[in-house]
């Protein structure tokens, strides 16, 4: 059985276009997905939706099994929940926001606690308000994860850290999945925090999954090409081609992804087009995003 499974979801606000249209994947058990996608793509709505905060207009969402508004307190129980925008109670001292945390969950781990304090610079006896955001952000991982839960969702955990703090926010993240077998979701704009911690990505783009991928095939499964613009290449005959995702103009060149190795683009390209003078490659996946998703300039 799936840890977490999206199928079909559909979502929009209002009286809005859709945001989320026909999505659909799961999270198998022990997996780490990174869960991409533009500003807007939709990342913080499916990840309310499988924590029952929100409800899909059509489609259904499965939390071990469980339906996230039906059940919410037996799926809550079995679930660590991280966001970038949580607020925990201002006036609270540490000690009392981890206590409450602690007397809710009868699977709470006190020598994973224990652990976690030792490794965090935050205080016991500190407000909640005063503590930074680093500081806040591992009171909030310490409650979402010492209870030993069978999935962690994390949205967008590393948000406003500095590079310091991520590193060592994530690294706890790791250090825990590792030995526990938890499954993770997490989303992140960082695409160096997800190649770190992810096992596959689901990128969300045009309002559904645009790729759904093991990070290991991932680099060797999409290649650049990347052509003189002023050439007489016509950018709708590369288009054409069934296993060109995109083309558009950058910086003085015509940039085309291909799905596959680097192989039938080359050929494609000299053969079929004659377009010689191209460079097609297999780029850092950061760079295959930006490919794929950024605008024009
Ligand atoms: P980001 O990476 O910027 O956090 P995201 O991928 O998490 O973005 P969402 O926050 O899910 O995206 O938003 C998806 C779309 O839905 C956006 O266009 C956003 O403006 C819209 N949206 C989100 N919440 C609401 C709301 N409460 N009312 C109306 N529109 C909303």
């Amino acid at each position: 059985m799936s840890v977490l499974e999206f199928r079909d979801i559909h979502r929009s606000y209002g009286r809005g276009e859709e945001v989320l249209s026909g999505v659909t994947f799961s999270v198998e058990p022990g997996q780490v997905v990174g869960l991409l996608g533009k500003n807007g793509a939709g990342k913080t709505t499916l990840i309310h939706i499988a924590m029952g905060m929100m409800r899909a207009q059509e489609g259904s969402v499965r939390v071990l099994g469980l339906d996230p508004e039906k059940d919410p307190v037996a799926m809550k129980s079995r679930v660590g929940f991280v966001s970038e925008d949580q607020v925990l109670p201002p006036a609270m001292r540490v000690k009392q926001v981890i206590g409450l945390h602690r007397d809710l969950y009868p699977t709470w781990d006190a020598e994973l606690e224990a652990r976690l304090r030792e490794r965090f610079s935050f205080s016991d006896r500190a407000r909640v308000k005063s503590l930074s955001k680093g500081e806040a952000r591992q009171v909030a991982l310490l409650c979402a994860v010492a209870h030993r839960p069978e999935l962690l969702i994390l949205d967008e955990p590393a948000g406003g850290l500095d590079p310091a703090a991520r590193r060592e926010f994530l690294e706890t993240s790791i250090d825990l999945l590792s030995e526990g077998g938890t499954s993770i979701l997490f989303s992140s704009h960082h695409m160096t925090d997800v190649e770190r911690m992810a096992d596959r990505i689901v990128l969300l783009h045009d309002r559904s999954v645009l790729i759904d991928a093991a990070l290991d095939t991932l680099r060797e499964s999409y290649t650049v090409a990347v052509m003189p613009v002023n050439a007489g290449i016509d950018p709708g005959a590369v288009a054409a081609s069934a296993s060109c995702l995109r083309i558009r103009e950058r910086q003085g060149t015509l940039r085309a992804v291909f799905k596959g190795d680097a192989e039938e683009p080359r050929a494609l390209l000299e053969r079929e087009l004659a377009v010689r003078n191209a460079s097609v490659a297999q780029v850092p996946l950061e760079e295959l995003f930006v490919e794929l998703l950024g605008g024009t300039s």
